[in-house]
């Protein structure tokens, strides 16, 4: 297959030459069909060639505008420059040493970085992994050695990973569960703030109130090592809880000796127009827990936070064979530089400003649209029956498949499937977001 260079240079265009997937994309799908296990699903089967900026381009010659980002990894835009090229220079420099055999500088340098740009001022240190779930299990077992108990609490509409602790904290079924149990115990499950789907309107203390007094009558505040719980729902649907709910839960944690561990997975590293999507309530996590946008596309994960928790583990208790590889560890560094030098937190308030205007106006023509809802650019809209919260899966996913017939790649999520979600990369270009926009409109309308 040939290599088509990628990066922002590509035409930031939306082209369709073939019908979506094409010929040449639909040969490479039997092909796949044969040799990769089909539980491992993919949302649109369009190969692809390159990518960067807010385009993906096919193997057929498609420009596919990108509202996934790859799950909201390529936040910097695909193939980087400030990514490209310090990966280029890792790799010839060196590829692997394992940094628990022979370590390198750039594990270190990831390691300072996360410890800045986290919330709070207090001393932190922070641990490399290859993937959120193994960020989400690291963290509890952090958690369980600083506070010497097991039980973890989590919440509603929840994801974690597809590991087994993971799996345990994910609250839904299907895909993520259904039949890979028994699961690992001593996790316990909140309600989670979701002002959309509340019976009556409660704020978010009130909200707090009734998670805690599930834990507390169920699981017990002395038995709780964490609370794990994303600051903005990701995978359970872009769910923004109710002001109050995130510190009243880290308040209690706090009187509790429990450990708040703000997994950002999806909603960290500007995502959501600050660094941390905890920043946006004043919430001061103990760790946190980085993957998805921090390399640019490159395999990595953190958990950062409080020193002294941090290191409340045993001298080798942590680590992994690849965790904080250097090729992955300098692609962070450029993820970073390049979201401080186009201050990607400004651009993610402007394309979340810029989304809003244009599909609240299209909820008034399209009453499908029940909410609209989202920090920055992790922005949602639940579909539902007009005028009720019944969930309209079906509708959303005609949207998305819709989207994707006319080249813009959208995603769904939500636990009832109704949640048409979009995460472009922070780099999109104006026009490209527009178009995009326009896309959406004219399938919502048309349906
Ligand atoms: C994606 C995600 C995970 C799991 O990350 P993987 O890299 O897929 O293992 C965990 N938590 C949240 C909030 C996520 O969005």
């Amino acid at each position: 297959m040939t290599t088509e260079t990628g990066g922002p240079d590509l035409p930031q265009e939306r082209r369709l030459v073939t019908e979506v997937p094409g010929p040449r994309s639909r040969e490479l799908q039997e092909r796949r069909l044969a040799a990769v296990a089909s539980g491992v699903g993919s949302v649109l089967p369009v190969y692809v060639a390159a990518a960067g900026g807010g385009v993906l381009v096919d193997v057929d010659g498609n420009s596919l505008i990108d509202l996934a980002s790859g799950i909201a990894v390529t936040s910097v835009g695909n193939s980087a420059p400030e990514v490209v090229s310090r990966v280029t220079e890792q790799v010839q420099a060196f590829t692997h040493t394992c940094f628990m055999v022979a370590p390198y500088e750039g594990y270190v340098e990831v390691c300072e970085r996360l410890a800045q740009l986290t919330p709070g001022d207090h001393a932190k240190k922070a641990a490399l992994f290859n993937s959120g779930a193994e960020a989400v299990e690291n963290a509890v077992k952090i958690a369980r050695h600083a506070t010497g108990r097991t039980g973890v609490a989590v919440v509603d509409h929840a994801y974690h990973g597809r590991t087994n602790l993971t799996m345990a904290m994910t609250a839904k079924n299907m895909p993520y569960k259904d039949g890979f149990g028994p699961f690992a115990g001593d996790v316990h499950r909140a309600p989670m703030s979701y002002p959309f789907r509340e019976p009556v309107e409660i704020t978010g203390e009130q909200a707090a109130a009734r998670a805690i007094d599930v834990l507390e009558k169920q699981a017990g505040a002395d038995n709780l090592a964490c609370l794990v719980i994303e600051p903005v729902l990701g995978e359970g649907g872009f769910v923004v809880p109710a002001p109050g709910f995130l510190p009243t839960l880290a308040e209690w944690c706090r009187q509790h000796g429990i450990v708040f561990v703000a997994d950002e997975i999806q909603s960290g590293m500007c995502r959501t127009g600050a660094w941390f999507a905890c920043e946006h309530e004043g919430v001061v996590p103990d760790l946190v827990t980085v993957a998805k946008g921090v390399a640019g596309g490159m395999p990595l994960a953190a958990v950062v936070g409080r020193a002294e928790m941090m290191d409340a583990v045993h001298g080798g208790g942590l680590g992994g064979t690849y965790g904080g590889n250097p090729v992955a560890c300098a692609a962070a560094l450029g993820a970073i530089a390049t979201m401080e030098e186009l201050d990607l937190n400004a651009a993610a308030r402007r394309i979340e400003q810029t989304m809003r205007d244009r599909l609240s106006t299209l909820a008034e023509k399209f009453p499908a649209l029940g909410e609209i809802r989202g920090r920055g650019a992790m922005l949602a809209v639940e579909v539902v029956e007009p005028g009720t919260t019944t969930p309209d899966a079906a509708t959303a996913s005609a949207l998305s498949k819709g989207c994707h017939e006319r080249g813009v790649l959208t995603l769904t999520c939500g636990t009832y499937g109704n949640v048409l979600r979009f995460l472009p990369p922070l780099v999109m270009p104006d026009h490209l977001l527009d178009e995009a926009l326009d896309v959406i409109e004219e399938v919502a309308l048309g349906l």
